[in-house]
């Protein structure tokens, strides 16, 4: 049986944790599956005068702890599972570190990279007339996630304030550029809250090495490798939708973004190795950083995995069945819910600074994310010996105790 439905998969983190804390049946009926789905029909006018149609989501699993919040994707393989489970993700995501927020998440059947920079605008904004009646500031706030950015943002945030008039519509969309209302540091937030966990949990293994593989080398993965490189950690080898590369010594991440920017992939890069995404993951290294698409440490590489310790960058990499095997060969799982949870936090700091029209500086920022991270980090390690159960398990209990807790005020 295949083991790479996402919304399933969630499903079952959510049940397996359920069950250890003995949660309450009723309030687990209500949080295995979202409050609301919505599917939207994009007719977009391309660049040859045809109109095509596009197909979106837009789903919001939980408003128990406040807004929902969650980002927008546009990708090829973008469902309606994914985007619900990505959503129900995001609750939890929102309830580990603490924010009063709940989950939401949307996302686009498209591949951007095949369309010209007008066609994205026209898409973008006709999302957001699509959604307009179910987001705002205190309903659901959407934010960047693959294939989306801080200019897809701004266009949506101009067109929500066009339909509504909305005096606060700055804060209906977090990850805009700084100079329309942005927060410093979200760019980086994502790796950032990473590796302030990863400084942590590096404690927690016995290992002296410190390589590292990184899948993805996106936003969320191209900004950790910098970050942990300067950090004194060994990048060995990244890959991107196109496959990887390999460098026993290290590579330098700032060049192999050059590289990247220029030729349109890491592949290639003078002086490694080219890989693809199946090597890298079963590489000889200390951490293992997923940080592209769910479900890439399945039940048939699961077994093969070396790194003692895996930082889930992206959402859902790891399948439940894999998550056992790897349970069972006793390495370290930093989950998703914790491991990227940064960018969801400065995401709610800029919804904070739009509403209050206040403006922090980065250092403020950085400040603010470093505690929320490692308090998180802590609460999440004491639950695990507690329970002696898994640092998934943990961060799940610890999410759903805080939204059922906020569920129970509401029934
Ligand atoms: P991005 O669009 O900036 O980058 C995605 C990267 O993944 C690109 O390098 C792309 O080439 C690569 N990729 C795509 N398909 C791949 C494949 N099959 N194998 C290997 N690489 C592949 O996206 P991002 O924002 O960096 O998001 C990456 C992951 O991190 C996603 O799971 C996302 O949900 C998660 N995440 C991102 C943020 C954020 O703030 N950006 C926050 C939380 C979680």
């Amino acid at each position: 049986m295949s083991d790479l439905n996402p919304f399933e998969n969630a499903q079952k983190q959510f049940d397996e944790a359920a069950e250890l804390m003995k949660l309450d049946s009723n309030i687990a009926k209500i949080l295995r599956e979202p409050e609301r789905v919505l599917t939207v029909y994009l007719p977009v006018k391309m660049d040859n005068g045809e109109i095509k149609i596009f197909k979106g989501f837009r789903s919001q699993h939980s408003h128990a702890r406040g807004p929902c919040k969650g980002g927008i994707r546009y990708h090829p393989n973008v469902s309606l599972d994914e985007v619900k489970a990505l959503s129900m993700w995001m609750t939890f995501k929102c309830a580990v570190v603490g924010l009063p927020l709940g989950g939401g998440k949307g996302g686009v059947i498209v591949n951007p990279k095949e369309l010209s920079e007008t066609e994205l605008e026209n898409l973008s904004r006709e999302y957001m007339r699509k959604v307009a009646d179910i987001v705002g500031p205190m309903k659901d706030i959407p934010a960047p996630d693959v294939y989306t950015n801080a200019k897809i943002m701004n266009w949506m945030r101009e067109e929500y304030e066009k339909i509504t008039n909305d005096p606060k519509a700055l804060a209906v969309i977090t990850g805009k550029p700084v100079e329309q209302g942005g927060s410093k540091g979200r760019d980086k937030a994502t790796a950032q809250g990473a590796a302030y966990i990863l400084e942590a949990a590096t404690s927690k293994v016995n290992s002296k090495r410190k390589t590292v593989a990184i899948q993805g080398f996106g936003n969320a993965g191209h900004i950790f490798a910098e970050l942990i490189n300067e950090m004194g950690f060994i990048v060995v080898a990244v890959s991107d939708s196109k496959g990887g590369i390999f460098c026993e010594k290290g590579l330098e991440p700032h060049k192999v973004f050059e590289h990247k920017k220029s030729t349109g992939s890491v592949k290639g890069f003078n002086g490694c190795k080219d890989i693809s995404n199946a090597d890298l993951l079963e590489l000889d290294v200390d951490i293992l950083v997923p940080a592209a698409l769910e479900n890439q440490i399945t039940k048939e590489n699961a077994a093969n995995i070396k790194a003692q310790l895996i930082m889930e960058l992206a959402n859902g990499p790891t399948t439940p069945e894999a998550d056992k095997i790897l349970r069972e060969n006793g390495r370290l799982i930093v989950p998703d819910i914790l491991a990227n949870a940064g960018g969801v936090t400065v995401s709610y700091f800029e919804w904070q600074q739009n509403m209050d029209d206040k403006y922090w500086e980065l250092e403020e920022v950085n400040s603010k994310l470093k505690e929320i991270m490692k308090k998180s980090f802590t609460e999440i390690f004491d639950i695990r010996e507690k329970y002696n159960c898994t640092t998934r398990q943990a961060a799940y209990i610890l999410a759903i105790g805080r939204v059922a807790e906020a569920l129970k005020e509401k029934m």
